[in-house]
């Protein structure tokens, strides 16, 4: 199957430190995923599948928060579904884990695992990744990093769209 994939953060990107609907209320983890970005996240894939003259191509979700370590691929996609996400989502990224104490895995190096692993299922076309750190190490060009302040705007949706068309 051949796909175009976005690679999702959630910290900072399907959340803000201001919460654009002020409801933070709501009760952990929940209340950690506005509604109102994740519906940007929706626009992003419809657009793409909208205009994609190859009716082949589907566009996927693959997970790379650090909120893949604390739930499970079916609890996020329940997670994100209830606050109104309509795309799938395929897949979570692996964790690599340091080999040193001392060492940070980036997480480019995580996602370009999930790329090279995923050959036998599915053959990437484009892919974007939404995050708000940049420790994307050799994949910075796909790289569409969010304010943590706000989570995802209208203008990183413009990127992504960009980037995926
Ligand atoms: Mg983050």
């Amino acid at each position: 199957m051949k796909i175009k994939v976005i690679f999702l953060d959630f910290d900072g990107v399907i959340n803000g430190l201001e919460p654009s609907n002020g409801s933070f209320e709501e009760g952990w983890p929940l209340s950690h995923i506005e509604a109102v970005l994740v519906e940007k996240i929706n626009k992003i894939v419809e657009t793409i599948e909208a205009i994609n003259t190859d009716q082949e191509i589907k566009t996927k979700i693959v997970i790379s928060s650090s909120w893949r370590i604390r739930f499970s691929l079916d609890e996020l996609r329940n997670m994100l579904q209830t606050k109104g996400l309509r795309a799938d989502v395929i897949d979570v990224t692996p964790r690599i884990y340091p080999t040193r104490f001392s060492e940070r895995v980036p997480r480019g190096r995580e996602i370009q695992s999930w790329l090279n692993s995923c050959q036998a299922d599915y053959s990437v076309v484009k892919f974007v990744i939404l995050d708000d750190i940049p420790d994307m190490v050799h994949l910075m060009p796909y790289l569409v990093e969010t304010d943590d302040r706000t989570g995802i705007t209208d203008s990183d949706v413009e990127k992504a769209i960009q980037m995926l068309t």
